[in-house]
């Protein structure tokens, strides 16, 4: 909702600081390529087998670093579907109340049809003001792209974008890639670096640019590390950094656990069914990104309960686990159903035997 105006270009102007962050980071990347190929591996290197090798390596992770980074920046962050959205007869129905429990009222009728189970805290239904929709579980209003995200994850300066459901696949790779590159250069300068300080370099300027280059490379490796460690983790337990900072709330209190179907569905979520893609920055995520199938959600009194034998949440009463009433989207069953292209051995077919018939229902593999 770009404003008009003098408002709009002043709007304009800040657009166009975000993008400083980014050009930073591209000039530094512009930078390493410059002293890693040119003065490192063509000026530096006499061995013609280890130049060979490191231009080849470095060339790989290079593109796979830069594909995944310019993913994360151009993939546009998905919207809620129109469903989500209120009708104008909605609108007109919800400005003529003014009292918030009639408004929750009409909100709550909207929510009936929709596969929709977190709450605020006060228990309300999560209604975004400024789109005027119902926000979808995990769901969030990014105040810099003035926007409701789907699976926000966080407002990304580096990358200028939303990290959500629609390119959090590829800042996963972005950061995979990037620790790589950083690690590589770091591993592979370190024997010219040591040259450096024993003054074994020729007295050229290629010197300042191997001692440079493994400074900046070690000290990104750390906390690029850091970071990427703590999204692995968000990944494991299916949560996203919002939802790491404050759990979301269903119906039945605050559970952080509560999209965490256990770490090989949590990062086929992420990643998708087929592993020829998990390595490879095009979109691979299951789902529609509206709706999340939740391990632990208690049947809702406010839904009419009318679950038949096909339907997993009946399965699930049957086995004493409490899960949703309403209707799962193709989606969802699809995430709670299927079983992982890589777990199809002998063991990972017994435990399914042993749980329940529908694996991604055992809710015991959570930690
Ligand atoms: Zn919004
Ligand atoms: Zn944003």
């Amino acid at each position: 909702m770009a404003p008009s105006g003098s408002r709009g270009i002043k709007w304009g102007c800040w657009r166009v600081l975000y993008w400083i962050p980014v050009l930073f980071i591209a000039l530094i990347v512009a930078w390493s390529y410059y002293a890693y190929v040119l003065q490192l591996c063509i000026e530096s290197i006499e061995d013609t087998g280890e130049k060979v090798v490191y231009l080849l390596v470095y060339h790989v992770i290079f593109i796979m670093f830069v594909w995944a980074y310019w993913q994360t920046i151009f993939t546009k962050p998905m919207n809620p579907l129109k469903e989500f959205h209120l009708s104008y007869s909605d609108k007109e129905l919800l400005e003529r109340e003014d009292r918030g429990e009639s408004q929750q009222e009409i909100l709550r009728r909207i929510a009936k049809d929709l596969p929709i189970y977190t709450r605020t805290n006060s228990r309300a239904i999560r209604f975004c003001d400024r789109c005027q929709l119902l926000k979808p579980d995990r769901c969030h209003h990014c105040s810099v792209c003035d926007k409701c995200i789907l699976k926000m994850d966080h407002h990304c300066p580096w990358v200028n974008n939303c990290v959500g459901f629609a390119n959090y696949k590829f800042f996963m790779l972005f950061l995979t890639y990037s620790l790589l590159y950083c690690l590589f250069i770091t591993a592979t300068d370190l024997k010219y670096f040591i040259k450096f300080w024993l003054n074994g370099l020729p007295d050229t300027q290629a010197k300042f640019h191997i001692l440079f280059l493994f400074f900046s490379a070690s000290m990104f490796s750390v906390s690029l590390a850091s970071l990427f460690i703590y999204h692995c983790w968000l990944v494991c337990k299916n949560r996203s950094t919002l939802e790491a900072v404050r759990a979301p709330v269903f119906r039945h209190g605050t559970d952080k656990n509560g999209f965490s179907l256990g770490f090989s569905k949590n990062f086929r979520q992420v990643f998708g069914d087929e592993v020829k893609y998990w390595p490879i920055p095009v979109f691979s995520s299951s789902g529609d990104g509206c709706s999340f199938p939740a391990c632990l959600v208690n049947l809702d009194p406010e839904q009419p309960s009318s679950p038949t034998d096909s339907n997993p949440a009946s399965k699930a009463a049957a086995d004493g686990r409490q899960f949703p009433s309403k209707p799962l989207r193709e989606s969802q069953s699809r995430l709670l159903t299927s079983t992982p292209s890589w777990s199809e051995s002998d063991s990972a077919a017994d435990k399914d035997k042993k749980g329940a018939s529908n694996p991604g229902m055992t809710i015991e593999n959570e930690a």
